[in-house]
């Protein structure tokens, strides 16, 4: 039996005046993400969190914990957030059927440019469900065994890091309230969930996945904001975060070729976000849609196609990508580039679980083939000549 702390009245209170959430809950996920020595260290190093944790029904898309003075905490994640998260999830993986409780069902899709499409129908009617009375649901298709895994770790993750930044706020600022927090606080928590996942994964659970999942909710938010959505002034913009984020997982990468792909998942699953976005605001530019990092990444994902067993692109492929990824960049962009790779080549090979020395030296010698094949303007981009 729970005690009766300040966080416990007010959760109550809060949890009946709520709209219910009519499906199974969503966030009691914790002990298929973390391993017992992760449970055991969130347990016995922060024993007051998670014990209030609610999933009210409401459709606006929002995540707090709020801490009282006598040290307790309730975190309450809406099912609006959940909704949102689960429907982007099921159209990038495969394209799910979406059906909105008043609207229109739209069919199964599969290629980038179906996606685009449906997630650009989930982004204009999503403005249509700010009353609680009607509600997403996703109904996915029959996508096979590894479609389906695919999408369950990735909401997994996705959740999981939700309330584990929830779960930071009360173990890093207890006695800070919510509306005195600060940029630097959302960062820490950010940091906070980011960690406890990486450091305690599950054996199975792949890196890519959790990192994808994580980076994945900032980028909700930003989408969340271009469709019209206000956020509190205490956030730093989504873009910040997930830039913060991906700097913390440079910095535990074996090599910076290994960052590329571990942040790969998170940058194929932007791509599409932000392809529907534009088409959302109407933007047509095409010159603008790659940073300098995703160039490299174009190159650094492309050698590791070339050198998987088996490899799932040729090298003629491969060169074609990279200079699609050049042709939609702009001046800025192609600027960082050479900075970038220089990083890449010289960065040091550090042990660490995740690595594979002979795959990394091949995969950087077809980085290098790739790059010396491009076209002469190409190539001085990387700093090449
Ligand atoms: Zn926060």
């Amino acid at each position: 039996m729970t005690e009766k702390t300040s966080a416990w009245y007010e959760f109550y209170r809060r949890m009946k005046n709520a709209w219910p959430w009519p499906g199974p809950p969503r966030l009691e996920m914790i002990d298929g993400m973390l391993n017992i020595d992760g449970l055991m260290h969130l347990a016995l190093k922060h024993p007051g969190l998670g014990k209030l944790v609610g999933e009210p029904g409401d459709s606006q898309p929002y995540a707090e914990c709020k801490c009282f003075p006598d040290g307790s905490n309730f975190i309450l994640i809406s099912g609006g957030l959940l909704d949102f998260v689960e429907a982007v999830i099921a159209v990038t993986v495969a394209g799910a059927k979406l059906q909105l409780t008043k609207g229109a069902v739209i069919d199964p899709i599969n290629t980038p440019d179906e996606v685009d499409d449906v997630l650009l129908v989930l982004y204009t009617n999503w403005q249509n469900l700010k009353g609680n009375e009607t509600r997403l649901v996703v109904t996915k298709p029959d996508w096979g065994e590894t479609a389906q895994n695919h999408f369950d770790t990735l909401y997994l993750a996705t959740r999981a890091f939700i309330l584990l930044h929830e779960y930071g706020h009360a173990a890093l600022h207890p006695t800070i309230q919510e509306k005195d927090r600060r940029p630097e606080h959302e960062l820490e928590a950010d940091a906070f969930a980011l960690d406890t996942m990486l450091r305690f994964k599950r054996p199975g659970m792949n890196y890519l996945t959790l990192i994808a999942g994580s980076t994945l909710v900032p980028r909700i938010y930003k989408a969340l904001e271009i469709m019209g959505h206000t956020f509190k002034k205490t956030h730093p913009p989504p873009q910040t975060r997930i830039a913060a984020l991906f700097d913390r997982v440079r910095s535990v990468a074996a090599t910076e070729f290994d960052y590329y792909g571990l942040t790969g998942q998170s940058r194929v699953i932007d791509l599409r976000l932000s392809a529907a976005e534009r088409k959302f605001v109407g933007a047509d530019n095409n010159s603008d849609r790659f940073s300098g990092e995703d160039i490299i990444f174009s190159v650094t994902s492309g050698a590791h196609s070339i050198a998987g067993e088996p490899p799932t692109n040729t090298f003629e492929g491969v060169r074609e990508i990279v200079m699609s990824y050049l042709v939609a960049s702009n001046v800025a962009a192609r600027q960082d580039v050479a900075a970038l790779w220089k990083r890449v080549k010289s960065s040091v090979y550090r042990k660490t679980e995740i690595d594979n020395l002979s795959l990394f030296e091949k995969c950087m010698d077809i980085a290098h083939q790739v790059i010396q094949s491009l076209p002469e303007d190409d190539r001085m981009l990387f700093g090449i000549d």
